[in-house]
């Protein structure tokens, strides 16, 4: 049972004269038993955020700290952390059994029968105690994965670290697996961080989750909050799948333009913008599945040709173009549309988000 810390942790890698900054002051409060997921595109800094916790790269500065105690200066085996990797890291002369004792022999003073009792009560739990014996080679990915992950239960640890630890699983295993862990973090207890870039995974299994870009925080939220409520382009344009569709407008009295759109706000949105917007430049935000089929021009209503149909059973995208933009929508129900039919689209402007141009900052 634990809580972990982060104050304005930092990490700089010197590479010649040009300091890349991997973290930047990154703070964060992680709650005990709390399933914590960082997510954020290739290089935003999560296996490097997941390393200092670890204790694998030293901190440049800011400090973590497990239950208020700093440990920045701890070495990682003193830790009480066990991290699970995305390639396992098993030693592949040892068998499962030994695989999963060897961190409990080298570092607790468990008798032996202790260890062969937990490690035979983990792997039971994890659906592989039938597999002690063998070796990783002769396993299964998702049999190795569990090894891993048995391995990192077996040490009880204070936190756990997962870093990507199942991609490089099949997609039908992935998800089962996604549900598996979550489940055992869950019965465990255990304080974990998870890292994925695969925005799915972190909606589905983070309590909340921590959306990172150039080594920057952009928001931590529960998963529907960053979702509903997303505190910036970046983070409404990550968060969902397909992606929230953006149009740049100009705003004035009331309304927004391009060469597509004219878009009329109620006098609250409208006294919102001028409010909160740096310049005359907003951009609006709608989520495919917010868009609705209108039968004809109306209000918040767009007007374009159909570039592709794609059926999903039930629900059906239909790409259209704004402003030389590609958009989405996803609409309830087969359509029977073809390639260059005009379609009428509606942005119901309770669904719409709208931002910043330029500084991307949510306005409402
Ligand atoms: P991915 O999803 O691709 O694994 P990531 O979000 O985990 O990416 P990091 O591996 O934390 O990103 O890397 C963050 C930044 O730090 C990147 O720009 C990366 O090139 C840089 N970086 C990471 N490790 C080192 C290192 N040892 N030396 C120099 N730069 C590094």
């Amino acid at each position: 049972m634990a809580t972990l810390e982060l104050d304005e942790a930092t990490k700089l890698f010197q590479e010649d004269d040009d300091p890349v900054v991997a973290v930047d002051e990154i703070s964060l409060d992680i709650e005990d038993s709390e399933f914590i997921v960082l997510v954020g595109p290739s290089g935003c800094g999560k296996s490097t955020t997941l390393r200092l916790i670890a204790g694998l790269e030293t901190i440049s500065s800011g400090t973590v700290a497990i239950d208020d105690a700093v440990i920045n200066d701890e070495k990682p085996k003193d830790r009480n952390i066990a991290m699970v990797f995305q390639n396992y890291a098993l030693y592949p002369q040892k068998t499962v059994s030994e695989n999963m004792s060897f961190g409990l022999e080298m570092a607790t003073d468990l008798s032996a029968d202790e260890i062969k009792e937990r490690v035979e009560s983990t792997a039971e739990m994890l659906g592989i105690g039938d597999l002690l014996n063998r070796k990783p080679n002769a396993l299964s990915g998702g049999q190795k994965q569990r090894v891993a992950l048995g391995r990192a239960i077996v040490r009880d640890p204070k936190v756990f670290l997962m870093d990507e630890p199942l991609s490089n699983l099949d997609a039908k295993l992935r998800t089962k697996m996604r549900t598996e862990i979550q489940e055992l973090q869950k019965e465990l207890g255990v304080t974990t961080v998870y890292v994925t870039h695969d925005q799915t995974e972190a909606m589905t299994m983070g309590d909340r989750i921590v959306i990172l870009k150039d080594g920057k925080l952009q928001q931590v939220g529960t998963p529907l909050e960053c979702y509903y409520e997303p505190t910036n382009i970046f983070v409404a344009g990550f968060i969902g799948s397909p992606s929230m569709n953006f149009s740049t407008l100009v705003f004035s009295e009331g309304i927004g333009q391009s060469d597509d759109v004219h878009y009329s706000f109620s006098s609250e949105h409208a006294a919102e913008i001028r409010k909160e917007s740096e310049s005359e430049r907003i951009t609006l935000g709608i989520r495919p599945e917010d868009i609705e089929l209108a039968s004809g021009q109306g209000e918040h209503t767009v007007e374009s040709t159909v570039n592709v149909i794609e059926p999903m059973g039930k629900e059906t995208y239909v790409h259209f173009e704004l402003d030389g933009e590609e958009m989405v929508a996803a609409i309830a129900g087969n359509l029977h549309f073809d390639a260059g039919d005009t379609i009428y689209l509606r942005f119901p402007e309770e669904k719409i988000h709208v931002f910043d141009s330029e500084t991307g900052r949510t306005i409402f």
